[in-house]
């Protein structure tokens, strides 16, 4: 009883870490930190799962955030504090996939390592190639730097709306084979 209530909402959860990466001078602070790094790439704007990037097809839902789940970092029944530094929002199989540990470091591990929105923006869309896909998934370090480079949003709540970030793949793509096949 309670326990629900002591929880953040998960708008506090959202902005606490908003707040988090906006506090940084620049990107390449952020991409030191892996953990910070893979944050960096949440859609804020479009409630999607922060780790594997899924959200439902449903457009109502997914708006509502209801299937979001709070998933704390460090279990609070191993002492982890009810802050918002302490969640995460991760949809119910992540959040039952993830690894519930004394130590942060496996938590973090694990949601950096998690494969991440590119695959659901993919599945729900179908506009992409599967080609143009694979070639940022498989460049992923130099694809999230080429999306903070060339849009406008990235340290704001907004981060890379769907659209934006859909549109940057296949720049990225087109820019990264234009080269090869001369
Ligand atoms: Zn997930």
């Amino acid at each position: 009883m309670g326990k629900r209530k002591s929880m953040p909402s998960k708008k506090k959860i959202k902005d606490y870490w908003c707040d988090k990466l906006n506090s940084f001078k620049s990107f390449d602070e952020i991409k030191k930190d892996p953990f910070l790094y893979k944050m960096a790439s949440v859609d804020f704007g479009e409630p999607s799962c922060w780790a594997c990037g899924y959200y439902p097809s449903s457009d109502s839902q997914a708006k509502k955030s209801k299937f979001l789940e709070r998933c704390h970092i460090v279990p609070d029944m191993l002492g982890g504090p009810n802050s918002p530094d302490n969640f995460l929002l991760l949809c119910k199989e992540c959040h039952i996939e993830s690894p519930d540990t004394k130590n942060p470091k496996w938590m973090k591990k694990w949601f950096v390592e998690k494969k991440n929105f590119f695959i659901g923006e993919y599945e729900r869309t179908a506009t992409l190639t599967k080609e143009e896909m694979k070639y940022a998934l498989d460049n992923r370090e130099e694809f999230f730097l080429f999306l903070s480079e060339n849009s406008g949003c990235h340290m704001t709540n907004k981060h890379w709306a769907s659209q934006t970030s859909l549109d940057l793949i296949r720049e990225f793509y087109e820019e990264g084979n234009n080269g090869r096949e001369s």
